[in-house]
């Protein structure tokens, strides 16, 4: 690990030696004649040093300082080797927190202040009075209804026929090819393979429980013995690792319809008294708003998202979290329910698509991973499996109090005035 300084301000040249100097300047005028590519240095330098002397080129190439691009605290030798390639320093998110909020999970449970981090002004204010409102109405509900990542690679047959030979084939030799799978990672399961054909194209839709890891990396590699196995056995070209029937980082509707990920439900019964005192209208104005809104406005506008705004919150806390950014597309992909109840309303959000971890990707960054300490979610979990869906059951309540609460503004007609008073600088 570095020394504390040099973490800090990666700006600081330190207490070199003439001859580490002289050598820093050779590389220098070697990056200047091309004679080493940018993404060479880490093998000259130690990190710190590769990433400095990167910031110092491209400073130097653009006429742009960077120096608080150079100012962080994360131990980077293992962000260099496994989460950043060109790396010239780090961006600051801020990050706040919502809550605390009573959870009543099937794996989670208990009181949770939510890390999000996020550069849009009243997004945590607006967490926070849907956390204050799920708590006081005594904690969400919260499930996780199905659990599986995925990946499809696509083939080629020769014809029709021969497309549906392969299918054939894929169904007998299903042992065969999970065992094959299973040999390269010690903690992911092959749960399910599907095929679907589109002329002579075959997709094989491969599903893994990847316990604790997001699995992205996992289910690739595992995919890659199977998809091998697939074209020796039944004669068909494999066109790609990754067919698009995955799917990854793309809003889909067979990942609604499928899952993908940790697919979570959560849901709370609000009392007409809190609809009054926290969102200062009724339950009936509630119930209208989603229905015109999320349900009727989503479906006339071909949107594949029923939700108010879920993938603020996703992105938010995987951001935090360490979780893959992109994967906030999934998130956008809720949909959120209000009933109407003798008591008030009972409303609920469904994610079929959150793609989440607790150990792998970038859930070991020193920032992000005091965020799942902060949750009580870091690293694996006993048994394997159990952090990774105690995180996307929290995430899921993070979202419902982010559509309650918006949902809430918007029926008592508060939201310009909220981003005005908070959102503006
Ligand atoms: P990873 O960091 O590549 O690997 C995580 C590994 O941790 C697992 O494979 C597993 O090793 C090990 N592990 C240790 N304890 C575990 C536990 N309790 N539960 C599960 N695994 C445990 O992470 P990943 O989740 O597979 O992939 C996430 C990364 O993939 C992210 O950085 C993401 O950005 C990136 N990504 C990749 C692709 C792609 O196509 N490759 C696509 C999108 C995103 P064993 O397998 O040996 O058991």
């Amino acid at each position: 690990m570095a020394d504390d300084a040099g973490r800090r301000n990666n700006d600081a040249n330190g207490a070199k030696s003439g001859h580490d100097n002289e050598r820093e300047t050779i590389i220098r005028s070697r990056l200047r004649d091309r004679s080493i590519k940018l993404y060479e240095l880490e093998k000259e330098l130690s990190p710190l040093d590769a990433i400095r002397v990167r910031r110092e080129f491209i400073e130097e190439e653009t006429g742009t300082k960077l120096e608080n691009i150079g100012i962080f605290s994360i131990d980077i030798e293992r962000v260099v080797r496994r989460n950043c390639e060109n790396m010239i320093g780090t961006v600051q998110v801020p990050v706040g927190v919502a809550g605390p909020v009573l959870v009543n999970g099937g794996y989670a449970q208990g009181l949770h202040y939510l890390p999000l981090a996020t550069t849009e002004g009243a997004l945590i204010a607006s967490v926070n009075r849907g956390c204050s409102a799920i708590t006081e109405a005594g904690g969400a509900e919260v499930r996780i209804l199905h659990d599986g990542m995925t990946r499809a690679p696509v083939f080629a047959a020769d014809s029709v026929g021969h497309a549906a030979q392969v299918c054939d084939w894929v169904t007998v030799h299903r042992d065969e090819l999970r065992v094959a799978a299973e040999s390269t990672t010690s903690h992911g399961k092959l749960t399910d393979i599907v095929t679907f054909v589109a002329g002579t194209s075959v997709y094989v839709r491969l599903e893994f429980d990847t316990k604790d890891a997001m699995g992205m990396n996992m289910v690739t590699i595992a995919s890659a013995k199977i998809a091998d196995l697939i074209a020796q056995g039944t004669g068909v070209r494999l066109i790609a690792l990754s067919g698009n029937m995955c799917a990854d980082k793309k809003p889909a509707a067979i990942n609604s319809i499928m899952g993908r990920g940790r697919s979570v439900v959560a849901g709370i019964a609000i009392p007409n008294e809190l609809i009054s005192s926290i969102f200062k209208t009724d339950a009936k104005t509630l119930a209208e708003v989603n229905y015109r809104k999320n349900l009727v406005g989503s479906a006339r506008a071909g949107a594949m998202g029923f939700n108010a705004h879920a993938a603020n919150v996703v992105a938010a806390m995987f951001i935090a979290c360490g979780q893959d950014a992109a994967h906030a597309i999934d998130g956008s992909t809720c949909i959120t329910t209000v009933d109407l109840t003798e008591t008030g309303v009972y409303v609920a959000v469904t994610l079929p698509s959150l793609p989440v971890g607790t150990v792998g990707g970038g859930t070991g960054i020193d920032t992000q991973q005091e965020c799942l300490k902060l949750l009580g979610v870091a690293g694996g979990g006993t048994p394997p499996g159990t952090n990774a869906k105690k995180l996307g059951e929290i995430i899921g309540v993070g979202v419902l109090a982010g559509e309650l609460s918006l949902l809430g503004a918007l029926a008592a007609q508060h939201l310009a005035r909220a981003h005005q008073q908070l959102g503006r600088g």
